[in-house]
């Protein structure tokens, strides 16, 4: 099998030297054990930070080792009762071609009516985070008027639908003109583009003149400086990324940040598996993509020797809703 290994910890943004393919030849099945072949790998944002030799709620990658992340493959052989070959299962085995897997670290794909990349995205972990940020962390409610950074991302995709459909107002921001306007074709009420010139904290005043009570932070630094200026009395926001702050952990200073105070601001920064039950989640969306109600977008690099661009160009808004890489 071929891996993707980290061949150095980057200092910034990483660059090509910093991943090594390798070839790897895997052991024969022991019992309880299955081989998967992937056919999709997602990159996702947070891998960033596993490769930094930092302690953190995910343990760094380890220099020289496969890296992992999120993938979808099919079962082609077997040891393990109850997986039959055939079987297309999610697992943490990511940046690879191939596995061999005990079987508790495999989970065959929910009964959905959906394509099984949309297991890495809007039913898999982008969409759970959505969905437990916004319902949850934030206890975002009808009425509510909510402002969600990186809006045309995976994560941020997902939030305004979501929003839309349990009846928010809903305000996106997103880099440029053709995101901000696949944004609005979702459902949300203003988009403001934050590569326009104009500062966030201006934009978001413009379109939001009677506040907001609910932020959902992908990003960080200006955008959550611009929510703090505009939030309402007794808002709620729900930490969920800073990918402004991964490669250079810039130091942010928040002109905004003694808003908290007078407007008692609830901040809560949360990681999607302090979720364990996701019964709920399954049910709601399926309603939601039942009636009609969830689009999903994805932009795809094929080929393993592409994972490490399809992962950097996250950092550059390379991607329309969730980045995958197909096999
Ligand atoms: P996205 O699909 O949103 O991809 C990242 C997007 O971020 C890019 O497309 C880009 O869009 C935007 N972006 C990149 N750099 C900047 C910047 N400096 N300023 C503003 N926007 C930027 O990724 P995900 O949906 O997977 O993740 C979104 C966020 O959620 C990330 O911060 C991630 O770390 C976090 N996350 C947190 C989880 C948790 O458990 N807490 C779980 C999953 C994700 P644009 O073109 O609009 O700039």
């Amino acid at each position: 099998m071929k891996a993707w290994t980290l061949a150095a910890r980057p200092k910034g943004l990483p660059v090509d030297t910093d991943f090594a393919l390798v070839e790897q030849t895997l052991p024969d099945l022991a019992e309880g054990q299955v081989r998967v072949v992937n056919r999709w790998l997602s990159v996702d944002p947070y891998m960033r930070g596993r490769m930094n030799d930092t302690k953190s709620y995910v343990p760094p990658f380890q220099l020289g080792e496969p890296m992992q992340g999120g993938a979808i493959g099919e079962v082609v052989e077997s040891k393990a009762d109850g997986i039959a070959v055939g079987t297309m299962v999610s697992h943490m085995a990511g940046w690879r071609d191939e596995a061999v897997l005990p079987a508790q670290h495999v989970q065959p794909l929910p009964d959905i009516k959906a394509d099984p990349q949309a297991f890495l995205g809007q039913f898999g972990m982008p969409g759970m985070t959505a969905y437990y940020g916004l319902l949850h962390v934030a206890e975002a409610k009808p009425g509510d008027t909510v402002f969600v950074s990186a809006a045309a991302g995976a994560v941020g995709s997902t939030v305004v639908q979501i929003a839309k459909a349990k009846g928010m107002t809903v305000i996106g921001s997103a880099g440029g003109a053709e995101k901000v306007e696949w944004v609005r074709q979702l459902g949300a009420d203003a988009v403001i583009d934050y590569k326009s010139g104009t500062p966030v904290a201006e934009a978001l005043g413009q379109v939001a003149p009677d506040g907001i009570d609910v932020y959902f932070d992908n990003v960080g630094g200006d955008h959550l400086d611009a929510a703090l200026a505009h939030a309402n009395p007794g808002a709620r926001f729900a930490i969920c990324g800073m990918i402004d702050v991964y490669n250079d952990a810039k130091p942010t200073s928040l002109k905004y940040l003694a808003r908290l105070i007078g407007n008692r601001v609830r901040i809560q920064g949360f990681i999607v598996s302090d979720f364990k039950d996701h019964e709920g989640f399954y049910r709601d969306m399926a309603a939601m993509l039942a009636e009609g109600k969830l689009k999903r977008e994805e932009t795809v690099f094929e080929g393993l020797d592409k994972t490490p661009e399809a992962f950097l160009a996250l950092f550059s808004g390379g991607n329309k809703g969730k980045m995958l890489v197909k096999l």
